[in-house]
């Protein structure tokens, strides 16, 4: 395994946001790092390229960023799985729990092909409810799941645990 604990230093630690008691990961300070932002896709691209995926599916809104350049990247297709109501033809919905009450991602309907091979991105694992909601999707429509990936894995909060023994990658952990 390799060592990515630099890309650390470009992410910003935000107390109390976006409540009391949070400790946000902020990673608009990497983006905006040119050679942070290249050498983020750029292990994913590694990871991905040659594996025959046919889909990255990003989850609103910070995985569309990572999702849609590793897509480009591995010659693979991108697909925003977005918050309710915001696609505009049929779809596909999932809840997961928040901290308060529940929320739902969707999908198109006809957005991926049961045969397909695809790999599930965002930019951070926390309690895993987000990610768990996008397994949940893949699975009604039967692809297969690859992996999920992450740029960052907070490992405290066991999200890997509710993703149903997939594999998961994550480049920096805390
Ligand atoms: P989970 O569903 O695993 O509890 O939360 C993960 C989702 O919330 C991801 O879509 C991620 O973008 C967002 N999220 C939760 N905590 C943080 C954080 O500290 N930093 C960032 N950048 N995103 C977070």
């Amino acid at each position: 395994e390799k060592n990515f604990d630099y890309l650390k230093d470009l992410i910003r630690t935000i107390p109390d946001f976006p409540e009391k008691g949070i400790l946000f990961r902020d990673i608009t300070t990497l983006l905006k790092n040119k050679k942070g932002l290249k050498d983020v896709i750029d292990i994913f691209t590694e990871r991905y390229k040659d594996k025959n995926i046919d889909y990255v599916l990003g989850a609103d809104a910070r995985g569309f960023i990572f999702g849609a350049a590793i897509a480009y990247n591995i010659g693979a297709g991108f697909i925003p799985v977005r918050k309710k109501g915001k696609l505009p033809y049929k779809t596909i919905s999932a809840d997961y729990t928040l901290e308060y009450g529940t929320n739902s991602i969707e999908i198109h309907e006809d957005a991926i092909e049961k045969e397909s091979t695809v790999v599930i991105v965002d930019d951070l694992l926390a309690t895993g409810g987000t990610a768990r909601a996008m397994i949940d999707l893949v699975d009604k429509i039967g692809a297969k799941i690859h992996e999920l990936a992450f740029m960052i894995e907070l490992k405290d909060l066991n999200g890997v645990d509710k993703l149903n023994g997939h594999n998961v990658f994550s480049i920096l952990k805390y």
